[in-house]
């Protein structure tokens, strides 16, 4: 359990600190050395590699935050019931009908799917539509500096990543001439933030695809572990709309409440 609590406090602050060294490496490093400012021509794609950036951050972030602001419903359940067959799981208690108690949220979240690190916080129906295009534009922004980050090295160190072999031996050997003098901490620090990159880029990537293809189905992740089987099957149509609301379009490119309100469902239904 210390361990867990440690993880939802260092997953939070690995995330600020790699979005902050994104930042500043992006417009102190980056941009400057691969366009250089005197080049007139380039001065067109400058701009839109820093509109595409910032469109990026901002979504990636916006959602992280709308994935705060809306968390997953709970129910004001002081007193959680144990029995001796509950199903420990690492942190979490299934309780009845999808409700859970989250360790280490010590609330019983309803429709949970599972607790996000990064966030510190319960995913589950509400807050499902914000995680999944914060994952969606967090592997984006990552794959994008990892290019960048390519073709700074390229340009500023000569390196060649034509062979692919490049990205295989580019950390040990930067470690050891690192270590012998040869080159600079910043140096060994931008080799290390392309890993970076590629790790929660592709890791990104894959949990959101599993995430779509559970909403999809109508299925949370903590259904599928239990090897809960879905009685009535609901058309995929329907469960995309449910999670990703009817103003799903303005969602995939502004973090934006999408799904209704409860006041707007409730007067929807009223007219019906
Ligand atoms: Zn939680």
């Amino acid at each position: 359990m210390f361990k867990l609590r440690l993880l939802n406090a260092v997953a939070p602050a690995y995330f600020f600190t790699a979005t902050v060294a994104t930042f500043i490496l992006y417009f102190y490093l980056f941009i400057p050395t691969i366009f250089p400012n005197p080049d007139l021509s380039l001065r067109s794609s400058t701009a839109l590699h820093t509109a595409a950036f910032l469109f990026l951050m901002f979504n990636a972030l916006g959602n992280y935050v709308m994935t705060i602001k809306y968390p997953a419903e709970s129910a004001n359940e002081t007193v959680v019931p144990c029995s001796p067959h509950c199903s420990d799981n690492v942190d979490a208690h299934y309780l009845l009908n999808g409700r859970h108690f989250c360790k280490l949220c010590k609330k019983v979240i309803l429709k949970r799917d599972h607790h996000c690190f990064f966030t510190g916080n319960c995913i589950g129906n509400k807050n499902m539509r914000y995680f999944i295009m914060f994952c969606i534009y967090t592997s984006c922004t990552c794959l994008y500096s990892l290019v960048l980050g390519v073709a700074f090295l390229t340009v500023e160190y000569s390196i060649s990543f034509e062979n692919p072999l490049t990205f295989l031996t580019l950390l040990p050997l930067s470690t050891g001439y690192f270590f012998m003098g040869s080159i600079s901490g910043l140096q060994l620090f931008l080799v290390l933030m392309l890993y970076v990159w590629l790790g929660i880029g592709l890791v990104s990537t894959g949990f959101c695809c599993q995430q779509v293809l559970l909403v999809a189905r109508g299925q949370t992740w903590c259904q599928l572990q239990r090897g809960d089987l879905l009685e009535n099957r609901t058309p995929w149509r329907a469960n995309l709309k449910d999670v990703f609301g009817n103003r799903w379009m303005i969602g995939l490119i502004l973090p934006v409440q999408t799904v209704e309100t409860f006041w707007e469902s409730v007067s929807h239904n009223h007219h019906n």
